[in-house]
């Protein structure tokens, strides 16, 4: 697909810079260098600016507000076109004053925390709100740190013999003390179809989406399995499809908390529908039309996918005939 890594989160080609992560002088090197800043993360929400909350905020090396960053915390992702360090801090021990907690629980957290320490236009604000605004370097940096560490909050003991391991390989691996095990940061691989029969595609619904939500159908992969198996099992667990020919489109890293999106075309061999009422909802076949009008907000009862999601940019490039 020539438009594919153009999807929020598609990538821009950030340099990662791999061979300074275990190279403790060039680490020191990197910290020290005047140039050198660092991506804010506080409970999974990064820091961003702007009226439009449209532009990551990052921090000299020696901003007081990192003092509030876990030990060890100050992971290297990488090197901007200029050569500049970028690292990410979570600050997440710091807790505002006024904390709305039940506002952090929702899927789409509409509440912002401003640090103190940092200017007023500095808020720390929850990525799915703000992806597709993002340019595509800060999305990276953004998903990159987001996925980074919230493996390490959720993996901090070895998972051979259960003793606390130790961040190392500047955030890129974490180290038994007791074994000597590495462990590595895990993706989770997800597949998503764009199914299609003829000119109309295969939607379905969770329970307790919002009325009028539909989407592709998706599920995890499991072991042993090729995307193509996986396409056609989740389709056939869900909707009682048989699909024939399934291709690659596009993937998307998805930092929630550390999934890959891997977008697939299927080819239905049918149009009849099984719902496994434990999966989905509900099912239908959505002719182009009809995605058309949803897209335009114009449907009586479809929503149109959420912007920035995989499923909008595959829908939309169906819908414009651009999935070549
Ligand atoms: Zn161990």
């Amino acid at each position: 697909m020539k438009h594919a890594e153009q999807v929020v989160f598609g990538g821009s080609g950030l340099d990662r810079a791999a061979h300074i992560r275990a190279d403790t002088a060039a680490l020191d090197q990197a910290r020290a260098h005047e140039q050198a800043r660092s991506v804010v993360l506080w409970r999974g929400k990064p820091l961003v600016q702007g009226e439009g909350r449209d532009t990551l905020a990052m921090v000299r090396m020696d901003h007081p507000v990192l003092e509030a960053g876990q030990p060890g915390g100050q992971l290297f992702l990488g090197l901007s076109e200029a050569g500049a360090p970028l690292f990410a801090c979570d600050i997440s021990s710091w807790a505002p004053d006024d904390l709305n907690k039940a506002a952090l629980g929702q899927f789409l957290d509409p509440s912002e925390q401003h640090h103190p320490l940092l200017p007023e236009t500095h808020v720390f604000a929850e990525l799915r709100r703000l992806m597709s605004r993002l340019n595509p370097r800060d999305a990276e940096l953004a998903a990159t740190a987001k996925a980074l560490m919230g493996w390490h909050a959720s993996h901090g003991f070895c998972a051979v013999c259960g003793v606390r391991s130790k961040v190392s390989h500047a955030g890129w691996q974490r180290t038994c003390p007791d074994c000597g095990s590495h462990h590595f940061p895990r993706t989770d691989p997800v597949v998503i179809m764009l199914i299609t029969h003829g000119s109309s595609v295969l939607m379905g619904r969770s329970p307790g989406w919002p009325e009028g939500m539909y989407s592709l159908l998706a599920g995890f992969l499991e072991p042993g399995e090729t995307l193509e198996a996986a396409v056609r099992r989740e389709v056939m667990e869900e909707a009682g499809v048989p699909v024939g020919a399934v291709s690659y489109l596009a993937s998307q890293p998805w930092p929630f908390p550390a999934s890959l999106m891997i977008g697939c075309a299927g080819e239905a061999l049918s149009r009849d529908l099984t719902i496994d009422p434990v999966e989905i909802e509900d099912a239908i076949w959505v002719t182009r039309d009809e995605m058309m009008s949803a897209f335009a907000g114009e449907h009586p009862v479809l929503k149109p996918a959420r912007k920035g999601a995989i499923a909008h940019f595959l829908l939309k490039n169906w819908l414009a005939d651009t999935l070549d």
